[in-house]
């Protein structure tokens, strides 16, 4: 519950945030407008990931406006919440508001429509019974496995992050360790390094003569940053952002001992120290400045971070047989894009002169079928009308060429959603599955079975249709798939939405273990989006794929006959 009257100690970004997000929250019960309560969302979140006091900006009547996703408006409430410790609109609202309701309210990541269906459902009223209700597995019984993890997110204190949410964070916690901190050298590694998808610790490698001194000043980052332990080496902190801030310090003459101890993973460096010994008993043999003067010690070849997961890269380094893994200007085309033919924002054109202007030499235009309503599907006639369009679009542009397609949803019993004499037209198809997440594994795994069964599949779209942090895939038997791909002349695709990122690393391992060819695409739904394809590549290179495992590393020409099935 926020503190009325005047406020004597200042707050943290945290505490800010918190307000701006019940607001939120609270408001969403309301009819209210959901720009403004996406708006109040995004400022919390930005809040969250500055590194200076915003409180502090307050009282020195800086302008808040000139940070990206607060307006006016926004910048107000803030000022209020720093002047009164609240808002008085988010007290109106508490205090209209049921006690269940009210409750919910000081835990600003929950949804309360949610929450309250729950309560119903389940006949409980308080967040305490909420919070015993989820350890029971009731809540995952009762109301699926999405309403679980939103409620477990909602109610623990410590969270995950999606990577290109900390990519942000990485940007200001480095500027704060080098400018206001004094560092000589900061170098994030850890989970974030190795290109995770998901990030519940940020880790760091500094180099500084005092390190007590880089302790109190990141006490202060954002307003405050809880120390949660400390040693004379290492520090870890809770950031407002809600995961964990590692902070590890290293001399420049073991700089690259210390780098490869904190880029891990575990895993990696089990069997890395069956090789070397213990890294810690390594330091005396030292100095070894960077990493490749310890692998260069033991005959071991260069490991990128994306590969150090305990796989087979350690023995791959020794033998000298490590993958050239995939860079981004590896790719050369798109295969997964939409327009506003569907749900895009941008035209065909607009897309194929952004993809022309990244250096792409084609484009597939995948807008989606007639059965997905909500993403306004494209009828058969309109497709009809769309394949004549880019043919006569190709006919007058230079640079870049058109590929005709669709994202072909899979229907339930494994039907695409467009005849044969469409689909034959097409020059590829993606085909993905948008409805009927709940049917068993055995289903599922046959629907897309008897998808790829027809001559006219050719990409599986995002396979597991899993949303990061929001929504666990549906259940496959990805090796029954894998396997029935290889045999029907399919492929599959890395989704590099960084709430998709689907085919896994792990999944994308096996597929290639297979030698089955992986996409890269972006599903990009508008121009900007195209530039997310380095999440996808990130993942790609956690697979262990070189160039020439990725399809859209292939001129068109040598495509084209890998899609004639
Ligand atoms: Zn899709
Ligand atoms: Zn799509």
């Amino acid at each position: 519950m926020p503190e009325l009257g005047a406020m004597d100690r200042s707050l943290s970004n945290a505490e800010i945030a918190d307000r701006l997000a019940s607001l939120a929250q609270l408001l969403s019960t309301q009819k209210e407008n959901p720009y403004k309560i996406k708006a109040y969302q995004r400022a919390a979140a930005k809040v969250r990931t500055l590194s200076e006091s915003v409180d502090e900006l307050v009282r020195d009547e800086s302008d808040l406006t000139e940070y990206a996703g607060i307006g006016k408006a926004i910048s107000s409430a803030i000022q209020e919440i720093v002047q009164t410790g609240t808002l008085g609109k988010l007290e109106k609202l508490r205090s209209q508001a049921s006690p269940e309701l009210a409750s919910i309210s000081a835990y600003p990541r929950l949804d309360p429509k949610r929450v309250l269906r729950i309560y119903k459902k389940l006949d409980i009223s308080s967040v305490e019974a909420l919070r015993e209700q989820l350890k029971h597995g009731e809540i995952e019984r009762k109301l699926g496995p999405r309403m679980a993890q939103h409620i477990r997110q909602g109610l623990t204190e410590t969270h995950a992050m999606l990577l290109y949410k900390a990519d942000d964070l990485r940007v200001a916690v480095e500027d704060f360790l080098l400018g206001k901190c004094g560092v000589r050298r900061a170098e994030a590694a850890g989970d974030y390094r190795r290109r995770a998808e998901v990030i519940e610790e940020l880790g760091f490698l500094v180099d500084t003569d005092d390190f007590p001194a880089v302790v109190s000043k990141l006490e202060r980052y954002g307003g405050r940053t809880p120390l949660i332990r400390s040693s004379k080496d290492s520090a870890l902190f809770a950031l407002s952002s809600g995961i964990a801030l590692r902070i590890d310090v290293a001399p420049r003459k073991d700089w690259g001992l210390a780098f490869i101890a904190c880029t891990g993973s575990k895993a990696h460096l089990r069997k890395l120290t069956a090789v070397t010994g213990s890294l810690k008993s390594l330091k005396a043999n030292g100095p070894f400045p960077a990493e490749t003067d310890v692998y260069g010690e033991f005959g071991l070849a260069f490991m990128e971070p994306e590969l150090r997961e305990g796989h087979d890269e350690v023995q791959r380094s020794l033998a000298g047989s490590l993958p050239v893994l995939i860079t981004v200007n590896d790719i050369r085309g798109e295969l997964h894009a939409h327009s506003t033919s569907s749900d895009g924002s941008h035209s065909i054109e607009q897309m194929a002169a952004a993809a022309r202007d990244r250096g792409y030499e084609y484009i597939g235009i995948t807008d989606h079928s007639q059965s997905l309503k909500i993403a306004r599907g494209v009828s058969v006639e309109d497709l009809w009308k769309q394949i004549r369009f880019i043919d006569r679009l190709n006919e007058r542009l230079s640079g870049i060429r058109i590929l005709k397609s669709s994202e072909v949803d899979i229907l339930a019993d494994g039907s695409l959603d467009y005849p044969d004499d469409l689909l034959s037209e097409l020059d590829y198809t993606v085909c993905s599955i948008h409805s009927r997440f709940g049917l068993g594994k055995r289903e599922q795994t046959e629907r897309i079975l008897r998808a790829m069964d027809n001559r006219h599949f050719n990409l599986l779209g995002h396979a597991t249709g899993r949303l990061l942090l929001k929504r666990p895939g549906y259940e496959l038997d990805i090796e029954r798939i894998i396997g029935h791909a290889k045999q029907n002349g399919c492929f599959f695709e890395i989704n590099s939405s960084p709430d998709r990122l689907d085919l896994s690393a792990e999944h994308a391992r096996l597929a290639h273990a297979a030698r089955v060819k992986i996409a890269v695409s972006t599903d990009a739904h508008s121009t900007r989006e195209f530039g997310l394809n380095r999440y996808g590549i990130d993942q790609a290179r956690r697979a262990g794929l070189e160039k020439s495992d990725v399809l859209n590393c292939l001129p068109w020409k040598t495509l084209e006959p890998l899609f004639k099935r």
